[in-house]
């Protein structure tokens, strides 16, 4: 690990100033950062603790939704009693990553800016187009199990690892932030990005902002949701492929759809437009197929993640039935149903 210099920030103000100082990085819970130091990926030359900023709080929202500070621990956000009951699919999603011990460390904004599990992108004695821009990508052509299908490039095939963004993208939640021109927001699905030409940036924060809050829209779909993570073990580990399903049910028929896909490409992956042909339709297996081949018909395997497609297929299928039916995928006693 290189040498570095720390400072701990008392307020926004201070930690912007803070972040235009060359080669600084902030940071939370330190549950990505640090490895990541430790393994040579990132080599900050300071670190800017915002642990004393205060961004730790869920707020009420002035349109019946909620404000989560970036500061919020995922454990402390998976058991808000206002997002279990509101927010169920948010919850639920959150207790499918990590571990308890990191749950309890890792941030939402950290969450937000976690970096891909890509082998190569960790291992510096291998080329990668995202950790050094130009060196060529290890995985075309390697070892692709984890890696995407849907929106790649022949720079970077890599995927986002979150399982709480998946959900959030679902939601339709807005990102926060702050920096040297002030305050801006964004939906949260335009927050990350895919990798065409420029996969070492991963999202569309600008140098030196801060990630201040999420804030969740007021309809939660807290009836008819589901989130189903596909892993190689039942706890512990990423996501091949995970599920973010809500649905709002009138009659048997579908009245609005979210679905939002893990494991599977460079962000949080949405089809709005597909999403739109399930309104009107009867929540029935065959539709559901249906959608899911659909939602699929654009993605490309790299021969060892060529399952990825079948597996998505399926795993949406069952996910918008465990949410038709108000039986959600549970994360507590990890069975598949
Ligand atoms: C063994 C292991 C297993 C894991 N399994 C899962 C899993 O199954 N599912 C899952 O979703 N995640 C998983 N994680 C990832 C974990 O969720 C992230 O490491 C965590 O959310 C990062 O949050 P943090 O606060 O620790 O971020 P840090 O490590 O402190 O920071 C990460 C990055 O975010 C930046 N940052 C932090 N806060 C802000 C902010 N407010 N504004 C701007 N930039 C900011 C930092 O500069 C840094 O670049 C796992 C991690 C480990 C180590
Ligand atoms: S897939 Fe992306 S992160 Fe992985 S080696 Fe290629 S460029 Fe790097």
């Amino acid at each position: 690990m290189n040498p570095f210099s720390y400072i701990r920030v008392r307020d926004l103000a201070q930690a912007i100033q803070e972040a235009a100082i060359g080669g600084a990085r902030f940071i939370a819970g330190g549950t990505n950062l640090l490895d990541l130091m430790k393994e040579n990926v990132e080599q900050p030359g300071r670190l800017i603790d915002i642990n004393g900023l205060p961004l730790s709080h869920i707020e009420e929202t002035a349109d019946g939704g909620l404000r989560i500070g970036a500061l919020v621990r995922n454990a402390a956000l998976a058991a808000d009693p206002r997002v279990r009951a509101r927010y169920p699919l948010l919850s639920s999603a959150l207790l499918a990553g990590a571990s308890p011990q990191l749950r309890n460390m890792a941030t939402t904004g950290g969450n937000l800016m976690q970096r891909t599990r890509c082998y190569y992108f960790y291992d510096v004695a291998t080329p990668c187009n995202k950790r050094q821009p130009g060196s060529g990508c290890g995985a075309i052509g390697g070892v692709t199990r984890i890696h995407a299908i849907l929106g790649t490039s022949d720079q970077c095939i890599a995927t986002h690892p979150s399982d709480m963004c998946v959900a959030m993208a679902a939601l339709g939640a807005r990102v926060n932030v702050v920096g040297p021109d002030g305050p801006r927001s964004m939906a949260f699905t335009d927050f990350h990005r895919l990798p065409g030409e420029t996969p070492h940036l991963d999202h569309n924060l600008a140098p030196h902002e801060l990630i201040t809050s999420v804030e969740l829209p007021r309809d939660g779909f807290p009836q008819h949701y589901s989130y189903l993570k596909i892993r190689d073990r039942l706890a512990y580990a990423f996501a091949l492929v995970s599920v973010a399903a809500a649905l709002q049910i009138d009659g048997g028929r579908i009245a609005a759809a979210r679905i939002a896909l893990g494991g599977v490409a460079h962000k949080p992956w949405r089809n709005p437009d597909a999403e739109q042909s399930l309104t009107g339709m009867q929540a029935n297996p065959e539709n559901f197929a249906d959608f899911a081949r659909d939602l699929l018909s654009e993605a490309k395997g790299r021969g060892d993640n060529d399952f990825k497609i079948t597996l998505a297929q399926r795993a949406i299928a069952r996910a918008l039935a465990q949410a038709a039916a108000g039986t959600p995928q549970s994360q507590v006693d990890k069975q598949i149903v």
